[in-house]
């Protein structure tokens, strides 16, 4: 009796030992499984963070691909935006043009129409220049762009192909077409200095470009598109001398004035100075440095 009861103490006491070893082993068990289950949540939630900026992403770019959509179908609002900006542009006022002008005369402030832009008169770094594309890739002065649309349409109308091949340029590009023109002159066997003195009456200096300011285009005829004094054989080059200062344009280094603009004769470089001021330099036959200093006086 006795020893049964000892044996059952014995068996009792075993019995809490090895249930202590198998908690213990029990407790193993959850720690891991509590390891497995944070290691799950957390490539569960690392899942849902890729998720959702991917779902981000997508959002991004089917924006982007309704903006483009939009503009690839004409976006109304777009449009009348476009025709708001083109109404202001091609239809300067001659108050407006008078005001300038007026200003610039008694010195005050320089019309943006009529600023200089040459060999002693250059851009500042920063200039800046808010712009309009009008065709083929090329962008003018937002101002001056329904003008010139309206021009090249008119001169289309009357069987007269014109093309712009140049427009506005960034000072990056100036740069690159006025440095070509030096080492082609290099390569003629010219020193340095006399190469940048005889690129520089065919390709402005940087900084001194009217392609910098926005406001010339080249324009050259759909029948001969040589940038050469060929240029004004052509029809469309004679409409465009005829026609240009209704549209506020003017031929900007003509034959005869290479003097005192510093740039070879250019039938196709045109500059946007307002109809009046395009009116008056056409008729005299003067170039815009002239029709400044008579201005000024
Ligand atoms: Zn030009």
């Amino acid at each position: 009796m006795y020893r049964a009861r000892e044996l059952r103490a014995k068996q009792k006491r075993y019995e809490r030992e090895y249930g202590r070893r198998r908690g213990s082993h029990g407790l193993g068990k959850k720690i891991g499984g509590l390891c497995f289950l944070v290691f799950v949540l957390g490539f569960l939630f690392g899942r849902v963070v890729l998720a959702a900026e991917q779902l981000i992403e997508w959002e991004n770019l089917s924006f982007v691909a309704d903006v483009r959509e939009a503009k690839e179908e004409g976006n109304p609002r777009e449009d009348s935006s476009r025709e708001e900006q083109e109404t202001f542009s091609g239809m300067i006022s001659e108050e407006e043009e008078m005001e300038n002008i007026s200003g610039y005369a008694s010195g005050k402030e320089e019309p943006w129409n009529l600023r200089l832009v040459n060999f002693s008169h250059s851009l500042p770094e920063d200039f800046s220049v808010d712009l309009t594309e009008v065709g083929d890739g090329h962008q003018v002065d937002s101002r001056i762009a329904g003008a010139l649309k309206e021009m090249i349409a008119a001169g289309k109308a009357e069987g007269y192909g014109i093309w712009i091949v140049s427009s506005y340029r960034t000072m990056e590009k100036q740069v690159s077409l006025y440095e070509r023109k030096v080492a082609q002159f290099q390569k003629q066997g010219y020193s340095l200095e006399e190469a940048r003195r005889q690129a520089g009456t065919m390709v402005a200096v940087p900084g001194t470009s009217e392609h910098q300011l926005g406001l010339a285009v080249d324009l050259v005829s759909s029948e001969y598109t040589g940038l050469d004094e060929r240029q004004e054989k052509t029809g469309s080059y004679q409409w465009l001398v005829r026609h240009c200062a209704e549209y506020g344009f003017i031929l900007r280094y003509p034959n005869d004035k290479t003097e005192m603009t510093g740039i070879i004769y250019e039938p196709w470089h045109f500059r946007y100075v307002g109809v009046e001021a395009a009116r008056e330099i056409m008729d005299q036959g003067i170039c815009l440095e002239e029709y400044l200093e008579q201005k000024a006086r």
